[in-house]
């Protein structure tokens, strides 16, 4: 097991292409880390930086405390996982599991013993006489990862080592690679331009934009309180609602968002209230998840925006409704309520705020 630790990390290519800019980030003993962010982002320099196939520009790697920019890859104890799951395609599964135990000279025994439990941990102890060709894509990837972790490393690196596989199979190996590696209790940094596999495999996710490390949390932190508001529109689907508002304090009595032509009104002893009361006067932008609000008849009493209903879309576990409130395109959930596109409700539909809405100031004065 490892701790990793990057120091103000950065890399410029010798193109002059800067791929990753000043990065700071620890990861703990034992912790599934993932790297998250669009393509071209900078996740794999950084997995190929702690890896030692790629040298920081400035900045310092640590692994379990130690100044690791000067070691070889081979000296830092690490392992990892590509997508192309690079097999020898002349050896027998059991042979390709085993070559990293041979070259380290242990004994033929115990290496047969190694191999075996390692197998049958992933399910492959009965293929072990075939050769890859003779295999399915998920069975490779499990023997990918069975070369990987045979040699017992401090640190797993992994990147994008399911985006060959077709969706079914992948859900399938995301939750053996994060159990897997549980069990071992091995330190993993997980590369992914997939949030779904984030969010469901993570520890902590980290994510990336141009180079720049924008947010570190639990997947429910991410999430719920996304640290900037590209990270609010990265995550997730349907992405999360955001609504310029002005902010009005009244009396200690509640806190009005003004949305333009309509309101949101906070009571003052929801917790929510004292966190955008000291932006009074100003423009903020409030984050609110589909989920979040709660879809009523336009005509419903009590604190209730109106919207105007775009167009229904239906995911078989879930309806989604995209609405103007006003000058902002806004998408609710509509909670399992069975919608026709034609049943439109004469094309209105209030929102009431739910109890999990979340409201945020995510970014500085807009105005
Ligand atoms: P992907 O998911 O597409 O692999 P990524 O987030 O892992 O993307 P990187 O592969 O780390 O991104 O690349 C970050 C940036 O650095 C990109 O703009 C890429 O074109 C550039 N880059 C990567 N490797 C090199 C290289 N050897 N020389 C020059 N530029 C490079």
């Amino acid at each position: 097991m490892a701790t990793v630790a990057l120091k103000d990390v950065s890399k410029v290519f010798p193109n002059g292409t800067l791929a990753v800019d000043n990065v700071s980030l620890d990861v703990n003993d034992g912790e599934f880390m993932v790297l998250l962010g669009p393509s071209g982002c900078g996740k794999s320099t950084v997995l190929r930086m702690v890896a030692g196939l790629e040298d920081p520009t400035s900045g310092a790697v640590m692994i379990d405390g130690e100044y690791a920019n000067d070691l070889t890859p081979r000296d830092r104890g690490v392992a990892m996982v590509f997508q192309d799951f690079a097999l020898y395609p002349h050896m027998t599964v059991e042979d390709n599991i085993a070559f990293p135990l041979k070259l380290t000279g242990m004994e033929l025994t115990p290496r047969e013993e190694r191999v075996a439990s390692v197998a049958s941990a992933l399910g492959i102890g009965d293929v072990l006489g075939r050769r890859p060709s003779q295999l399915s894509g998920g069975q490779r990837q499990r023997v990918a990862m069975g070369r990987a972790i045979v040699r017992r490393p401090r640190l797993f690196l992994m990147d994008e080592p399911l985006s060959n596989l077709d969706s079914g199979l992948r859900a399938e190996l995301r939750a053996e690679i994060s159990g897997l590696t549980r069990e071992l209790g091995v330190t993993t940094i997980y590369v992914t331009h997939d949030q779904a596999e984030a969010l469901t495999m993570a520890d902590r996710v980290a994510i990336m934009r141009r180079g720049v490390l924008q947010d570190v949390g639990t997947p429910t932190q991410v999430y719920g309180r996304p640290a900037t508001l590209y990270v609010a529109a990265f995550l997730g689907s349907p992405r999360m609602n955001l609504l310029e508002a002005s902010v009005y304090v009244h009396l200690d009595r509640y806190v009005a968002l003004n949305l333009g032509e309509q309101s949101l009104y906070l009571p003052w002893d929801d917790i929510r209230s004292r966190a955008v009361a000291h932006y009074h006067g100003e423009r903020i932008v409030v984050g609110m998840r589909a989920e979040a609000l709660t879809p009523v008849a336009p005509d419903a009493p009590g604190d209730v925006l109106q919207g105007r209903i775009r167009f229904l879309e239906h995911h078989g576990h879930e309806s989604l409704a995209f609405l103007d409130v006003g000058a902002t395109a806004v998408v609710v959930d509509e909670m399992g309520r069975r919608v026709d596109v034609d049943d439109t409700d004469s094309g209105s539909r209030g929102l009431r705020r739910g109890l999990g809405q979340m409201v945020q100031r995510l970014t500085g004065r807009s105005a």
